[in-house]
């Protein structure tokens, strides 16, 4: 199996595994069978997180059906009301009246989730029966757009398209059934290592779960298969250093697989030397893109590889973003690999300027038609050429061909 047969395979078995789902453990479970099967010492680290039952939702304006997405953690519900547009007032509250009804808001007037908990919170407040978003995909919509345990109110996403027919429906009676329960669970971070206790450590790593309702081909499916394919190769290698692969778990819910890493196993990743997180990958018609976060030296090193290597985009980051988030802030030098974004506008072929990844990700679409073999494959050799160059930074030895 290569990179992108890897992630095929995990998109197909578990096209939900969502964190603290039964198919998160199980591709976990997966993830780790392969790391031990290549020679691995392998462990998981379980720990508790927010969990959620789904089954699936209906959406009816005026009795005709429309297709719509509960969102992560939300309620079930069965209500009816009549709809109502509301806006944000851009300090996580809303403009509009919610009393009674439910409440439709657009993505595109909301800047980022925790913006969007607020509001869904404030409308639970005022006594609205229940929340629509709609997507700034024309069709199709993330399952993540809110995403808080806190709030008791249904919430549900619709397609840009179902969008547009909701607001012209404002007034009108819409029933909004979801299947779905909160509840308590557990999620888990995968480790396949080896080399030397007291050699340098890298750590290359992607998150292993999805969002809800999503098959997360391209986020991120696709980053296990090149940690993956990585481990493989390494594994006919001997090496002075000790190479760790790691697969994060409850990533979806605000990077809780690798925050838990860095707060109850502080010391173990404090040694990390270099961390190399894969996220959003293997998008067939998407350039690559690596971000680094570190000292001048791994900026620069990073860059003029970038460079020599062409078609790659590369960004110097400030701060820490995704998996990294938690390392760099301990002193961790990382570097953030994935297919960069277009245009959302170019994806679907109108004018608009924002910037976005090259798939619709956290969508119920979020499949294998994004992903290519090559691109795939490209992400590997992105991968291997950077833990090459960093190898002989350090003066690690190694012996054998990977
Ligand atoms: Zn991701």
């Amino acid at each position: 199996m290569d990179a992108y047969d890897y992630c095929k395979y995990m998109v197909e078995t578990w096209p939900n595994r969502w964190t603290g789902s039964i198919g998160e453990k199980e591709s976990g479970d997966w993830m780790e069978e392969q790391l031990a099967g290549m020679g691995y010492e392998t462990r998981q680290t379980r720990f508790d997180c927010p969990g959620w039952e789904y089954e699936g939702e209906e959406l009816y304006l005026e009795g005709k059906p429309l297709k719509a997405g509960a969102q992560f953690y939300s309620v079930g519900c069965d209500v009816t009301g009549p709809l109502a547009a509301v806006q944000s007032d851009g300090k996580g509250g809303f403009r509009g009246e919610a009393k009674g009804k439910i409440a439709l808001v657009k993505e595109t007037e909301t800047t980022d989730v925790i913006e969007r908990n607020k509001i869904l919170l404030a409308l639970e407040s005022a006594g609205a029966v229940a929340a629509i978003m709609e997507s700034e995909y024309p069709d199709t919509y993330s399952t993540k757009m809110f995403r808080t345990p806190e709030s008791k109110l249904p919430a549900a996403g619709v397609s840009g398209e179902v969008g547009q027919k909701l607001f012209a429906a404002v007034g009108k009676e819409a029933r909004l059934v979801i299947r779905a329960r909160q509840t308590q669970s557990t999620t888990s971070n995968v480790f396949g290592e080896k080399g030397p206790a007291e050699g340098p450590v890298f750590l290359v790593c992607a998150h292993h779960e999805a969002s809800p309702g999503s098959p997360g081909a391209y986020d991120n499916a696709a980053g296990i298969g090149v940690v993956l394919e990585m481990a493989k190769r390494f594994s006919k290698v001997k090496c002075d250093a000790r190479l760790r692969f790691v697969g994060w778990g409850g990533h979806e819910f605000g990077a809780l697989g690798s925050k838990w890493y860095v707060e109850n196993c502080r010391d173990e990743a404090e040694k990390v030397k270099r961390l190399l997180v894969f996220d959003g990958v293997g998008a067939a018609e998407a350039d690559p893109q690596i971000m680094a976060w570190g000292g001048e030296q791994l900026v620069e090193k990073v860059r003029a590889y970038a460079e020599k290597r062409g078609g790659v985009k590369f960004r110097a980051g400030t701060g820490g973003g995704g998996d990294a988030t938690y390392f760099v802030p301990i002193g961790v030098e990382a570097v953030w690999v994935s297919a960069s974004r277009w245009r959302l506008g170019d994806l679907y072929g109108r004018e608009d300027h924002q910037w976005r990844a090259a798939a619709p990700f956290h969508s119920p679409i979020d499949d294998m038609r994004w992903i290519g073999r090559e691109a795939m494959a490209r992400e590997v050799e992105i991968g291997m050429g950077l833990m090459k160059e960093w190898l002989g930074e350090f003066g690690v030895r190694c012996e054998g061909e990977s």
